[in-house]
Formats: C-alpha cells, sequence, structure tokens
C-alpha cells in the first residue's frame, strides 16, 4: 500500500473499484468516484472526451492518454508482481 497516495483521499470516504482498470480507490474529493472511476480513469475520459469533441490536430492530447495509460498499466503490474 502507497501510504504517500493515502494523504489525498478524503476521509470517510468509500471505497470502490475503478469500472475500467479495477483498481480498488477511495474518493479523493473529485469527480471521479461520482463515475466509478480511478483519478487516471477519470483523466484518461476526459481527455478522450475533449480529443473526440474538439479534435486533436497536434497530437497532444494522445499522447498525454497514452501516458496515463502506461501509469495505467505500470499500476497493474505492480499490483500482480506483489500477488
Ligand atoms: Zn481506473
Amino acid at each position: 500500500m502507497d501510504t504517500k497516495n493515502n494523504a489525498r483521499f478524503a476521509r470517510g470516504s468509500g471505497c470502490y473499484t475503478c469500472r475500467i482498470c479495477k483498481h480498488l480507490t477511495r474518493s479523493t474529493g473529485g469527480d471521479e468516484a461520482g463515475c466509478l472511476l480511478c483519478g487516471l480513469c477519470f483523466d484518461i475520459c476526459g481527455l478522450e472526451n475533449q480529443a473526440s469533441d474538439h479534435g486533436d490536430p497536434d497530437g497532444k492530447l494522445a499522447a498525454e492518454i497514452s501516458t496515463l495509460k502506461a501509469l495505467v498499466d505500470a499500476r497493474a503490474a505492480k499490483k500482480e508482481a506483489k500477488s
């Protein structure tokens, strides 16, 4: 368990599993808990929406999305290694 991350979690909020990556997470007080997404997946969805609504001519959003997806994959791999 990464205790550094826990500091961001809102006190007393329930745990839930991210709908996309299945990461067990907790509300950090942002909007991501309302959609049952972890912070990373929530950010990815936001960027994907932005790209589909406004386009991504210079590929900046796509680059950011793949960076975030790599973080999700790395986190899943770390969890896999532990179990
Ligand atoms: Zn997630």
